[in-house]
């Protein structure tokens, strides 16, 4: 899995951030975790491939995260598309994508699947599912989470060979999880000749918010976290006015959540620097990444 910060500011753009889109690579598809204006732009300049998009996860209907939809839309059906594109998001997104379709005689060529989702497990894939929790922002907020199945433990084929395995077909059934009987009669199970099962990763997004409880279960052991921390602690007063978490609470967030890596999205235009705030993040969970335009960041297998 791959993922591309295509713009990491919140409210306003600035020269430097563009408005929140996560682009997350994964077997060939490409998921969009928001679309703030000017996404399209940016997949251009991440040289990503709109025609991969395989599903668009909008958090909330304020125009920062939005107002790109149309313009990506249209693009892809500049690109002759025929597959659908999934289109997840709070309630109010049909009406959103409905209206902006009748009043710019936008007719897709490609079937847009939208659905309107609440809390709980939305989608299911045949190695991944994607779950959604609501979060404390206005107006109603989610957060996103891909997780991927286990992987099956390592094969040992010097095992299979001490128990008798012949080398060959049987090597793969006993991979696929079948439990053999040679024919001296004697049981071989997967578990005999394989590792323990590995993880599978887990990447989760949650923008915008004020710090809630929720979200340390619902990030718990992620490979990558990226949560907004829109402004520093002496503006905490401020963040909570606003619905946003300052990078302190954010990074408290992640560490308790005993996330592998936290990336700092959705930056006020207020901070050119970030030294600050990676600082405020740092003294919190060390190794902490303050987000930046167009950066990649991979998450590999488990071992
Ligand atoms: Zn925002
Ligand atoms: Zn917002």
């Amino acid at each position: 899995m791959k993922v591309t910060l295509l713009g990491t500011g919140g409210t306003i753009p600035t020269l430097r951030r563009n408005l929140p889109a996560i682009a997350l690579q994964r077997d060939g598809d490409i998921f969009l975790f928001d679309c703030g204006e000017g996404t399209q732009v940016q997949f251009l300049k991440a040289s990503l491939s709109p025609g991969k998009l395989f599903a668009i996860c909008l958090t909330h209907l304020h125009g920062d995260h939005v107002t790109g939809l149309p313009g990506l839309l249209m693009t892809i059906m500049q690109q002759s598309r025929e597959r659908s594109l999934f289109i997840f998001g709070p309630p109010g997104i049909r009406e959103f994508i409905t209206l902006f379709k009748k009043s710019l005689g936008f007719n897709p060529s490609y079937f847009l699947d939208v659905r309107e989702i609440s809390e709980g497990r939305f989608y299911s894939g045949p190695n991944f599912f994607m779950e959604a929790v609501a979060v404390d922002h206005k107006p109603r907020t989610l957060a996103y989470c891909l997780q991927e199945a286990p992987r099956p433990g390592r094969f040992h084929p010097e095992k299979a060979k001490e128990l008798g395995v012949p080398e060959g077909p049987l090597f793969g059934r006993l991979q696929r999880g079948e439990t053999l009987t040679l024919e001296s009669e004697k049981v071989i199970t997967p578990s005999m000749v394989m590792g323990s099962p590995r993880k599978g990763r887990k990447f989760v997004y949650v923008t915008d918010t004020r710090p809630c409880p929720q979200v340390v279960a619902f990030a718990d052991d992620a490979d990558l976290l990226i949560h907004e921390g829109m402004f520093i602690s002496e503006m905490e007063n401020e963040a909570h006015l606003k619905g946003h978490s300052t990078v302190g609470q954010a990074a408290q967030i992640a560490k308790d959540a005993r996330v592998r890596k936290f990336v700092i999205t959705h930056i006020s235009s207020r901070y050119r620097r970030t030294d600050e705030l990676r600082k405020e993040a740092h003294n919190i969970f060390p190794g902490a990444i303050v987000g930046k335009d167009l950066m990649e960041i991979l998450i590999p297998l488990h071992k």
